[in-house]
């Protein structure tokens, strides 16, 4: 085709489900283009609580220590009485790391902060997203796709193998292949506006209302800036003024008296809340992800986390059926998630009601850390156990240790792109080496060691068996030593030959 850039992947929208499939896709070695509409990146602070499984995900793209310096614990949320007064509440109880969980407490961190890592990590990877690009049209056939993209200098044909659609709530990509996207309006309309405030301390999460939850004004300090997240739910009509005076206005109306005083506003927007998911996520060479396949309310900080899991589930697929796997691993992808967003949407909603009942606490199912894809076809378990570690599961860390005696972890034996085979003691069965696959045997004389047999409790092995980690961290096939032959029919369904 003339005039006309080829790719393997085109990725439209440069949001933290974007940046995240970028950063995958790149470090696969998957040729890519990112684009944004936006003319420079997203501003806001939107999505500001990064949960412990995504910090995970954030560990094996190399930011996570990037995240956590840029980040602060989570405030108090501190609810201030009329007339003075008023009382403090943690809403994250805060946990500390186990062995087995380095990471369990959600962190705060501005949207704008992460989506700027993110972009720090692609361009370590030698790539950036191109914004002022706007996706317009796309036709696909048998082998690709060809994209109309509008540009600085006209509009420029992208012809791909797959597009995926990371364009937001109000997807293009959704709606051009007419994919439905039922579910309700919550009759909630808020403002979010990231604000520099003179009158509130920075140490707790402040709440006003005067007993009407309709009335109330949130104020959220965000680590490491001069701004508060302000946070209140509006009327459904009109249009809000949300420039200086007219937030000014606001905080005065709804808290008589406070003598708190805006000064600058460094972005701001009014949205409705939805609870909404995509029909299908893939269509044909098309794929959806992050919040153009399933948008919620901000309760419970799920829609960024979500959106980056969409894409880290994504990107080792499409990178093994780009490299020669079977096409039918890419279904995979919305049979593990859309499930996982549908209950996602559920528990935010739940807990828009609660919040409306003035109860800000969070327990561990907002942390993601249990989701698993237990019925997925790609989750294999001869064990025959009914409890501890089973095909699906998250893939727990577990502290190893070296030939050498240093300590090491499960997780840096994952980390990267690759799959984890790891059979434990000298009658596990490895295969032949492989791309794409690294295989270890853990036991004396190996190059690792399982100290106080800490594996053996965490995964319930026994001598022999194997454990088959997925590249995006969840167990893909649990064997014991008697049913090692399955491993290779696994294998040819997940990697390229
Ligand atoms: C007040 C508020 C608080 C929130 N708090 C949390 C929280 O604590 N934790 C959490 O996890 N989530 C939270 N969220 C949700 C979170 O912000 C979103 O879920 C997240 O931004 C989704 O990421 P995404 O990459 O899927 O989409 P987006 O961030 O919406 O990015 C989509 C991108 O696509 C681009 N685009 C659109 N159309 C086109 C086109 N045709 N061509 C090219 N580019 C296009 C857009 O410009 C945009 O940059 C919150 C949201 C709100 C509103």
């Amino acid at each position: 085709m003339e005039d006309c850039d080829a790719v393997e992947v085109l990725i439209c929208g440069a949001g933290a489900a974007g940046l995240t499939l970028a950063i995958d896709l790149a470090r696969r070695g998957v040729s890519f283009r990112l684009i944004d509409r936006l003319a420079e990146p997203f501003a806001g602070s939107r999505g500001k609580g990064i949960q412990p499984r995504t910090l995970e995900v954030f560990e094996d793209l190399d930011v996570v220590d990037r995240i956590a310096a840029a980040s602060g614990p989570y405030p108090p949320q501190r609810r201030h009485h009329v007339g003075g007064g008023h009382d403090e509440a943690q809403s994250f109880a805060i946990t500390p790391p186990t062995a087995d969980e380095p990471y369990r407490t959600p962190l705060l961190v501005p949207q704008f902060r992460t989506e700027a890592i993110l972009r720090e990590r692609l361009a370590e990877l030698g790539q950036a997203p191109a914004y002022g690009r706007e996706l317009r049209d796309f036709t696909q056939d048998a082998e690709g796709v060809t994209a109309q993209v509008a540009g600085p200098d006209g509009v420029a044909t992208i012809r791909c193998r797959y597009l995926v659609g990371g364009d937001g709530g109000r997807s293009f990509v959704r709606r051009a292949l007419q994919v439905g996207f039922p579910g309700r309006t919550l009759g909630v309309r808020a403002i979010v506006a990231d604000i520099v405030l003179e009158g509130l301390t920075r140490d707790a999460w402040h709440r006003f209302d005067d007993g009407d939850m309709a009335r109330q004004v949130a104020f959220c300090p965000l680590p490491h800036s001069r701004l508060f997240q302000l946070q209140a739910p509006i009327p459904p009509e009109g249009e809000p003024d949300l420039s200086v005076r007219g937030l000014q206005a606001f905080v005065d109306a709804r808290i008589a008296g406070s003598g708190l005083v805006v000064r600058e506003v460094a972005w701001a927007s009014a949205y409705s809340m939805n609870a909404r998911l995509a029909d299908r996520y893939r269509v044909g060479r098309v794929l959806l992800m992050g919040d153009a396949a399933h948008i919620h309310p901000p309760t419970g900080g799920q829609g960024l986390n979500t959106s980056v899991q969409d894409a880290y589930n994504l990107g080792w697929k499409l990178g093994a059926v780009l490299a020669g796997a079977p096409d039918a691993l890419l279904d995979s992808y919305e049979a593990e998630r859309r499930p996982i967003a549908a209950d996602m949407l559920g528990l935010a909603t739940d807990l828009l009601e609660k919040a409306k009942q003035g109860d800000m606490r969070r327990g561990r199912d907002v942390h993601q850390m249990d989701l698993a894809y237990p019925s997925s076809l790609l989750s294999l378990d001869l064990t025959g156990r009914a409890a501890g570690v089973r095909a699906g599961d998250r893939a727990p860390d577990v502290p190893l240790q070296g030939a050498g005696g240093q300590p090491r972890r499960l997780f840096d034996l994952m980390r990267g792109p690759h799959w984890t085979l790891v059979g434990r003691g000298a009658d596990a069965a490895l295969p032949p080496p492989r791309a794409g696959l690294h295989s270890h045997r853990i036991g004396p004389g190996d190059a690792f060691r399982d100290v106080g047999d800490r594996l053996a409790t965490a995964y319930g092995m026994a001598d022999g068996d194997l454990l088959l980690i997925r590249p995006d961290g969840y167990v893909g096939a649990v064997l014991p030593a008697a049913q090692a032959a399955r491993l290779e029919a696994y294998l040819a369904a997940c990697l390229p030959a």
